[in-house]
Formats: structure tokens, C-alpha cells, sequence
């Protein structure tokens, strides 16, 4: 990680900076009853987090002035950014988002609410015409939204906002920086009420949000805090029921899994929680600026036999990868597209049957729901009591069965008067044909996967 932690995720190093409290999960005794969460339809998650994309501003040119008036002792801010491109345009968004749906890529897309200072996305964005600017926000709503998180990377991704002014402060310090801000305590009230400012920006644009990025080290002297804002503000200004955010990357041998956190539950109600998606890779194609050169074989080499995405795919863990969009771009050459379309094609043709490319708020919504489902057990019937509904949750237990049987209920204590659903899960032959409505007889175990609706589920095996 680059001293200052500017523009990159900090790692999750050390450990103690969890600060925030553990959550109180009512979580399954898998020793007890032998039944075990699976990964989604038995497959590892993929996602692919990209971090400073907007619409048209080239975010590599427009900060690097501005870090470089921050921390003029830094040579790796003093690369020639007058020469570089001021926009990466729609037709480049438009080739990497097509490519992606062809091949079933998801993952996260930030949209920066005021790039670097050059415009707002919601009012005008001084260098291009309105109708760019609409069409460019129209892009990302059609193109990418079915398949992206979009998020907020706080206001500017350089200058702090005053909120009661709408503008900077007026010195260049890493003090008035989001990349390292807030450098002194402050409250949760108020580090919500900046994040709520960015995602009100992106509102008015007509683009949803589940969650937030975080730009380098924002929140890192306030992480126990950063959870509590993340919820007060997604919930705020979009009132979703699961927020998330990423701030993470987990190294080596840290545990990369989504964590529950700011967990409060409520009497027969959603519970209060955030999730924390970690991505689980460093950004190795052409940097945050687009003037790195790409190294995509740190993620996979060409037969998915070594590399970063390997080794988390092997040990079966979420496989979360990052960049920084204007190092897909490389300033016109997208040499770091051309590597991400390598290191996919690697991936699936040798991991296409073990994989599954998914949203980051999809799994934060799968891990969520794998921690915090109550699931208990009675001879050959399993009740689960789910907070939140869950696609494809799947679920494993002991021993052979021909009949598995869903009953699910709107409920968490289903009334005579509420109406039931019952489906008969289909036999498949194989894991990899699991799918939603489907059930898979291993030797031992038998492997069930069907939609979770929030409420109670009562599974019945013969
Ligand atoms: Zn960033």
C-alpha cells in the first residue's frame, strides 16, 4: 500500500482495527446439527470493484493536481497529468460494460458525485454539454446498473466539502482531504450527514445506492464509527434494508468474508446491521492514475494455475477484485482492460462451473443472511427463521434423501390465515447444475438451494 493510503483501500492490517462491536448473531450450531450454509449455489463468489469512475471526468488527471498541491514532497504525484486525457468517454464505458454482460462480470462501479472538483453530476459539468452529461448518466443507468453497484466515493474524491457552504476549504492539507479525512474525532451524526451529501448527488441523478466506497483513508481514524454513519445515511437517503459499504482489502492470509457489523436487532422487526465487503486483491492493473504498467497475471496467470484470484478461488473463499477505472483506460491504450479481459477468460475456462460473478451487494445480502438465519433442526425437518430474503441460499445437511420440501411463509410465526407456498425442490445430477429450486444428493450430504424469503421457511425431507 502507498504511504498516505491515497486513492488505494487500506488493508485490513492489523486486525485490531475492528474496533466496532462484534455482532450478537444468532447463529446455527453447525456441530449440532450437522447443516452448514453453503456458498451460493455451491459456487465462489466473484465480484469486480472498480473505484474512481463517474461519468466522462478522467479522475487520474483531475486529482493528481490536486494531491500533488497536498503533498508536494511526493514524486508519484509529479506525472506529467497536463498531457493526459480530460475524459474517459462513454463509447469506452460502453465497450468495458458490454464485454462484462457478455461474459456475466458484476461488481461495483463508482460514480463520484463532484470528480475532483470539476463538476456536479446532478447540475453541470463545466467542459462537456448538458446533453453529455444526460446521456452519460442515461449510460450508466441502462448499461450498468443491472449488473453494478454503483456508489458514491464521498463528494470529490480530493477536496473536502464544507456542507454548509457546498464549497472546499480553502487550505491544501491532508486535513481538507477526503483521501484522509476526518483527521480528528467526530461524531457519527455528522460523518453520516457527509456521506448522506454524496448520495443525495447521486439521488438527484436517478442512479440507487445500497452502499458506499470509501477514497483511500477516509474514516480510518473513525472506523468504529464509519459502520453506525454507513447505515444512518444509505438508510437515510435511500431507504434500503441492507446497506453496505467497502473500505477493505483483505491480504494474504486474512479472512476476506463479509463481516455483519453496527448490528442492533429489533423486536420482530429488520435488524439494524451493515455489512462490510472486503475486495481481496490489490489493484494490479494500470493504477489509480491509468500510468502504471498492468500486471494482470497477479490476479490469474493465462491457465488460471497461479495468481491472487486463484488462490482465493481454490481455498474457496469470495474472490472480490479491484481497480481504478482510469487504469482500465490507460489513458486511451486500455491496456488494463485488455489485461481484465484476460484474467476472466483464464478464470472461466478453468473455474466457469465453480464460480458465480454476483453484485457486492448481492454478497453482502447472501452473508448477511449466512450469518444471521436462525436454523434448527428436527429429525428430518429444518426451520429457518431469515431476517432477510436471500436469492439462492443453499444449504447443505446429512444424509441421503429423494423429496426435499420448501414451505415458506411471509412471517417469522405463520398465522392459519397466512398463505403458504409449497415446492417440491427438483433433483439435479450434478453440483454445478444447482441452481434456485433445485437439490443436489452428494454421498452424504444432500445440498438444497432455493430463494429465501424473509420470514419463516420450513424445509421437510423424505
Ligand atoms: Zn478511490
Amino acid at each position: 500500500m502507498a504511504a498516505g493510503g491515497l486513492a488505494i483501500h487500506q488493508s485490513i492490517s492489523p486486525l485490531t482495527s475492528w474496533a466496532g462491536p462484534s455482532p450478537k448473531a444468532p447463529q446455527q450450531d453447525p456441530n449440532s446439527t450437522g447443516i452448514q450454509v453453503e456458498l451460493p449455489r455451491g459456487r465462489v463468489p466473484l465480484s469486480f470493484i472498480i473505484d474512481d469512475s463517474t461519468c466522462l471526468v478522467n479522475m487520474g488527471k483531475f486529482c493528481m493536481p490536486q494531491f500533488a498541491a497536498t503533498y508536494p514532497q511526493r514524486a508519484d504525484y509529479q506525472k506529467p497529468w497536463q498531457e493526459w486525457p480530460d475524459e474517459i468517454p462513454d463509447s469506452f464505458v460502453r465497450e468495458f460494460g458490454e464485454w462484462c454482460a457478455e461474459h456475466g462480470v458484476k461488481g461495483k462501479y463508482s460514480i463520484v458525485p463532484y470528480p475532483a472538483c470539476v463538476g456536479w453530476l446532478d447540475r453541470v459539468l463545466p467542459g462537456w454539454s448538458q446533453q453529455q452529461l444526460r446521456e452519460s448518466i442515461q449510460l450508466v443507468q441502462k448499461l450498468m446498473l443491472p449488473n453494478w453497484d454503483i456508489h458514491p466515493e464521498m463528494i470529490t474524491h480530493t477536496r473536502v466539502i464544507d456542507l454548509k457552504t457546498g464549497r472546499p476549504f480553502q487550505d491544501y492539507s491532508p486535513a481538507r482531504m477526503e483521501n484522509s479525512y476526518p483527521q480528528q474525532d467526530v461524531s457519527v451524526d455528522y460523518l453520516a450527514s457527509y456521506l448522506a451529501y454524496a448520495l443525495r448527488i447521486l439521488k438527484n441523478c436517478d442512479l440507487p445506492c445500497e452502499g458506499i466506497t470509501t477514497p483511500g483513508g477516509f474514516g480510518s481514524r473513525v472506523k468504529d464509527k464509519l459502520p453506525h454513519a454507513v447505515l444512518e445515511a444509505v438508510r437515510d437517503v435511500y431507504s434500503v434494508d441492507l446497506p453496505h459499504y467497502f473500505k477493505y482489502i483483505a491480504e494474504g492470509d486474512e479472512d476476506p468474508h463479509p463481516r455483519v457489523e453496527a448490528f442492533h436487532a429489533r423486536d420482530g422487526g429488520t435488524p439494524d446491521l451493515v455489512m462490510n465487503v472486503l475486495a481481496g486483491t490489490g489493484d494490479w492493473f494500470g493504477g489509480w492514475d491509468g500510468a502504471e504498467e498492468s500486471r494482470g497475471s497477479l490476479y490469474s496467470n493465462e491457465d488460471a494455475t497461479s495468481g491472487r484470484m486463484v488462490e482465493l478461488i481454490e481455498k474457496r473463499q469470495p474472490a472480490i477484485m479491484l481497480c481504478h477505472w482510469p487504469g482500465m483506460y490507460c489513458g486511451g491504450s486500455k491496456e488494463g482492460f485488455h489485461d481484465f479481459q484476460e484474467v476472466v477468460i483464464a478464470l472461466e475456462k478453468r473455474f466457469a462451473n465453480q464460480t458465480l460473478w454476483m453484485k457486492v451487494s448481492e454478497i453482502a445480502r447472501y452473508w448477511a443472511a449466512k450469518e444471521l438465519t436462525r436454523i434448527s433442526a428436527t429429525n428430518n425437518a429444518v426451520q429457518l427463521a431469515a431476517p432477510f430474503a436471500c436469492p439462492a441460499f443453499t444449504l447443505s445437511l446429512p444424509g441421503r434423501f429423494s423429496k426435499v420440501v420448501v414451505t415458506q411463509s411471509g412471517h417469522p410465526e405463520p398465522r392459519q390465515s397466512d398463505s403458504v407456498e409449497k415446492i417440491s425442490l427438483r433433483p439435479v445430477r450434478s453440483l454445478t447444475a444447482l441452481q434456485p429450486g433445485c437439490f443436489f444428493q452428494s454421498e452424504d450430504r444432500c445440498i438444497s438451494c432455493f430463494d429465501l424469503p424473509a420470514g419463516r421457511t420450513d424445509l421437510e425431507l423424505q
